[in-house]
């Protein structure tokens, strides 16, 4: 497969690293703008709309970040600043680029930002301005799409629906900046030939990487009280590594890679266990792949209209989200000080 370890020191020369950023962001579905509680295996009790953020945090975030990555590695390359819990786009548009081009700025190492979204929440005002920071720099946009079936978006307690993910990736592509699918496999309902369905769409809508997880549940979560209550099954080890593989032979060739199994710390996972070992369950996806004589790409099909050629639609992020993001000025979710 198409491996992002790979990816990265082709374009950067050597070892890269992600380092993850709290930039004090809470999200549409937490706050009200969409809906409240969160999706169902989102520990969001962190993302209070009245927390507060300084940039100072944020580049000493990424300054400890970065200590830590060199004090573990001999030689790193570069830094990507990732821009990880909550929704990173969810505040006015000169506070992201503030806060974007403050962590672009911090160090000559840091060639990049990562920003984890939802699919809802990227209006043009934003993806002009994630456009022209990714004029100079590597911009990753982490759209969590999970699935392209709104029955499962339902479950999980998304409010947005597929057509979103559709909308904004139709607006995003072709901009220059990488667009990455966030998937999850094992959600209760979705049969085999569903998640295959998500997985020809990764070609479909033009996206450049994928992360792929299984679904887990963490402690202090609607979907955690579930599994504990016996109401919901994690999906078996060796059925996920069979369904990882037919998900990565169906998608282009050339999309990257950027993970093939999700986890949570030891003392906040309840199930499944097996996601703990990363290394042995991709050790056992590539065994997978040697035995089928097949590699990533191998059952795709091309689209019958290729993602470029497909029209750019109108804008149709949400009334609520755009009151939030462009009307209603400095937002109380995210005071930056100093
Ligand atoms: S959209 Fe993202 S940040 Fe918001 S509740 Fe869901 S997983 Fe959590």
């Amino acid at each position: 497969m198409n491996s992002f370890g790979a990816f990265l020191k082709r374009k950067f020369g050597g070892r890269t690293q992600r380092v993850s950023i709290d930039a004090g962001f809470t999200c549409p579905n937490v706050d009200g703008a969409v809906a409240r509680g969160g999706c169902n295996f989102c520990d969001n009790r962190s993302f209070s709309p009245s927390r507060r953020v300084r940039l100072r945090q944020v580049s000493e975030q990424l300054q400890s970040g970065m200590k830590s990555v060199r004090d573990r590695y001999d030689k790193v390359a570069s830094f990507i600043a990732y821009f990880q819990p909550a929704t990173n786009t969810y505040a006015p548009v000169e506070q992201l680029q503030e806060v974007f081009e403050l962590a672009l700025s911090l160090d000559d190492q840091v060639v990049g930002l990562a920003i984890g979204t939802r699919p809802d929440c990227v209006p043009e005002s934003v993806l002009s301005m994630i456009e022209q920071l990714a004029s100079d720099n590597y911009v990753s946009v982490e759209y969590g799409m999970q699935t392209i079936h709104d029955e499962g978006l339902v479950w999980m307690n998304r409010a947005h629906n597929h057509a979103d993910m559709v909308n904004a990736m139709d607006r995003s592509r072709g901009r220059g900046f990488e667009c990455c699918a966030h998937v999850i496999l094992g959600i209760p309902g979705e049969s085999h030939a569903m998640m295959m369905q998500t997985a020809a769409e990764i070609g479909v809508l033009g996206f450049d990487a994928v992360k792929i997880h299984n679904l887990y549940a963490v402690k202090g979560t609607p979907l955690g009280q579930q599994v504990i209550d016996g109401e919901i099954k994690m999906m078996e080890r060796d059925d996920y590594v069979q369904t990882v593989v037919d998900f990565l032979e169906r998608i282009p060739p050339e999309v990257v890679v950027e993970r093939i199994s999700g986890d949570a710390p030891r003392n906040f996972l309840i199930e499944p266990l097996w996601c703990l070992e990363k290394s042995k369950l991709r050790i056992e996806i590539e065994a997978q792949f040697r035995r089928r004589g097949t590699m990533q790409g191998s059952h795709f099909v091309e689209p019958d209209v290729a993602p470029a050629n497909r029209p750019i639609p109108d804008d149709l992020t949400p009334l609520s989200i755009r009151k939030q993001i462009e009307t209603r000025g400095r937002l109380p979710v995210l005071k930056i000080q100093d």
